[in-house]
């Protein structure tokens, strides 16, 4: 079975990590939002990329579900000391990934390449597909003016009332070859409970992507991030409303619409199943909350079987 799930990070990985023990003979693909990248001293970094390949090579950090479990802080505390404001947590281990992947990059390796090599340095047996090789940057438009995602998201603690959304450069990015080709011989295709705008956004923006994915439609489910009318963690309800959509699960089926065929929703939503078929989504009910390994399965599970066959 050959099994596409659209990502961002942390709720990403979490149905990542569920697809990847439930299904391990699966053909397993996972298209990663990258429009979240940043620069920091030099050195390229890519926080969903990141995030899906630890938590599929185990070495994720369990308490936060971004960072590698057990790492230490020594080089930001040095970095203090000469003054580097380290806002964006960059653990000592961690740096080693930043590091190789900059100096791929900058030997001439795309993205998509950098990140081959560091998932298989890392026995992770799945594809970790970024979304493009093309620079794509995420900004929020708030009252003070314009973020940068990271400036927002992390430094700011997305404390402030996003207004507008933009994906900068995305119009000039393309959908490489490796993620068309895993979409169109797709099985499967799972949109992870990820955020809708700034993690499965961008991913929808790429010229030419809802046509591929529209394609798929009868084999496409998304699992909602939003559950009970707000987001499970994170800014993903204020920043659909900052698109004009609800903030539920009917809002997470009014944006896919076009390309899903189910949505699962939790059973907390289920007064939202009719709103759903509305649209011509197959509504699908489930407990979607994932804190350990057995509800990720499940719910993995339960996202494959929910795809007509
Ligand atoms: P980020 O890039 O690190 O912000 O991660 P994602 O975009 O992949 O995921 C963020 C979304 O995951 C948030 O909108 C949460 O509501 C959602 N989320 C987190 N944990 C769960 C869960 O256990 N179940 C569901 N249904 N959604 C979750």
């Amino acid at each position: 079975m050959k099994i596409v799930l659209l990502c961002g990070g942390v709720g990403g990985s979490k149905l990542a990590l569920g697809l990847y023990s439930e299904f391990p003979d699966a053909d397993f693909s996972i298209i990663v939002n990258t429009a979240d990248d940043l620069e920091i001293l030099g050195l390229h970094i890519s926080p969903d990329l990141d995030t899906v390949t630890y938590t599929l090579a185990a070495l994720s950090n369990p308490d936060t579900g971004w960072g590698l479990a057990g790492d230490s802080f020594h080089a930001l505390a040095m970095l203090a000391s000469y003054g580097h404001d380290g806002w964006f947590q960059l653990g000592d281990r961690d740096l080693a990934t930043h590091l190789t992947r900059t100096h791929l990059l900058r030997s001439g390796m795309s993205l998509s390449e950098a990140t081959g090599r560091i998932v298989r340095s890392l026995g992770v047996r799945a594809s970790i597909l970024p979304m493009c090789d093309e620079k794509v940057s995420t900004r929020v438009r708030t009252a003070g003016g314009w973020l940068a995602f990271q400036e927002y998201f992390v430094k700011r603690r997305h404390a402030d009332k996003p207004i507008a959304v933009t994906h900068d450069g995305v119009e000039s990015a393309s959908v490489g070859p490796a993620v068309r080709d895993a979409l169109l011989a797709a099985d499967r295709v799972v949109v992870a409970p990820s955020n809708p705008v700034v993690s499965i956004g961008p991913i929808m923006a790429l010229p030419g992507m809802l046509e591929i994915l529209r394609s798929r439609r009868e084999r496409t489910v998304a699992v909602s991030p939003i559950v009970g009318g707000q987001a499970v963690s994170g800014p993903a309800g204020e920043l659909m409303k900052s698109q004009g959509f609800q903030a539920s699960a009917a809002g997470v089926a009014a944006m896919y619409a076009s390309f899903i065929e189910a949505l699962i929703i939790d059973k907390a939503d289920r007064d939202l199943a009719s709103t759903i078929e509305g649209m011509d989504v197959r509504p699908e009910v489930t407990d979607t909350i994932m804190p350990d390994l057995a509800s990720k399965k499940r719910v993995a599970r339960f996202a494959v079987e929910a795809t007509r066959r």
